[in-house]
């Protein structure tokens, strides 16, 4: 089976290495040729196009930031939806509008292809490790011709329901994951700031009522935890800008179906003000100093 791999950043470089460990043959394709090189020199073929890359590809699989990217890579001028041959498969993991998920996947079906929208959770470490979690949307028998590949990259994979519904779980899990980290950050720096050590409130929260995901494996605060981007200048990871893409997406999900979601608003005003400060591109943990906490140790 040849798959073609498009998209190839801090989430599907990682996943692309790992399908090339487990033998197959891959053709991959970034718009930043430093990222194509890196993949061929672990045994991947390095395409000049997306087109060129998903010729003869039994299996595509796109990682790209948002929407705008995966509408305009199969739908727009020179669209894939053209090149792919028809009964490929197309696997999209990257987190999208739903709208946009169902959109591009009817399209592919028009054109004789199979698409489930795919995208995942478990973060750059995640991806290294093989131990996503995939969250999947379409028909379940496709979801069975994805489920080879997707083990190769993942441990956990859930059919949330029809076309657009994987976009839709991931959505509300990004919600609430934005929400935790910027109230693990508030707690920590409210501890920091009347004179409790940031390691030793961690320790203590992480076996507390307080636990969450951020605390035990992702801890905002530098120095606190080793190998997650705080302990690194907030490089790396999952860039609060993606984070704030995610959390407007939870908004406008909400519009369309009437739902409140009164501290997913707030989360999305407050990262919107960290990328104003110009802290778009960092880790999304970096919103710790947004609240007014670790700035010296930056
Ligand atoms: P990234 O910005 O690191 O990588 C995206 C890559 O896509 C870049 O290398 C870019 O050059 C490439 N690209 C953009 N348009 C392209 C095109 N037309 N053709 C080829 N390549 C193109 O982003 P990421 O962190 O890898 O995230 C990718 C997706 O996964 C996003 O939707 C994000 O929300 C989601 N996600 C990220 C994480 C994380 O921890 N980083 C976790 C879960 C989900």
């Amino acid at each position: 089976m040849k798959i073609a791999f498009i998209g190839l950043g801090n989430m599907g470089g990682p996943m692309a290495l790992n399908l090339v460990k487990a033998g197959y043959a891959l053709t991959v394709f970034d718009l930043m040729p430093e990222s194509v090189s890196k993949l061929a020199d672990a045994g991947a073929a390095a395409a000049s196009s997306a087109t060129d890359a998903v010729r003869d590809a039994d299996v595509v699989i796109s990682m790209l930031p948002a929407s705008a990217h995966v509408r305009k890579l199969y739908l727009g001028e020179n669209g894939l939806l053209e090149a792919i041959k028809p009964g490929a498969l197309v696997i999209d993991s990257s987190t999208i509008d739903p709208q946009v998920a169902r959109e591009v996947a009817a399209a592919a079906q028009a054109k004789g292809l199979q698409m489930i929208d795919a995208p995942v959770s478990g973060g750059t470490a995640g991806a290294a490790a093989g131990t996503l979690t995939f969250i999947v949307g379409g028909d379940a028998k496709v979801l069975e011709l994805a489920r080879p590949y997707l083990e190769k990259m993942g441990k956990n994979i859930f059919h949330a329901g029809a076309s657009g519904a994987g976009q839709i779980a991931k959505i509300c899990n990004n919600m609430l994951l934005g929400i935790q980290m910027i109230g693990t950050a508030e707690a920590i720096n409210l501890g920091v700031s009347s004179g409790v050590d940031a390691k030793v409130l961690s320790d203590i929260m992480v076996k507390s009522s307080g636990r969450n995901w951020t605390l035990e494996l992702y801890n905002p605060w530098p120095g606190v935890m080793e190998n997650v981007p705080a302990s690194r200048g907030y490089s790396g990871g999952f860039g609060s800008d993606l984070m704030l893409k995610d959390l407007g997406l939870a908004l406008e999900t909400a519009a369309s179906s009437r739902s409140s979601i009164p501290l997913g608003s707030l989360a999305r005003q407050l990262y919107q003000l960290h990328s104003q400060f110009g802290h778009g591109h960092e880790d999304f943990s970096s919103i710790a100093t947004t609240l007014g906490g670790p700035q010296k140790n930056r």
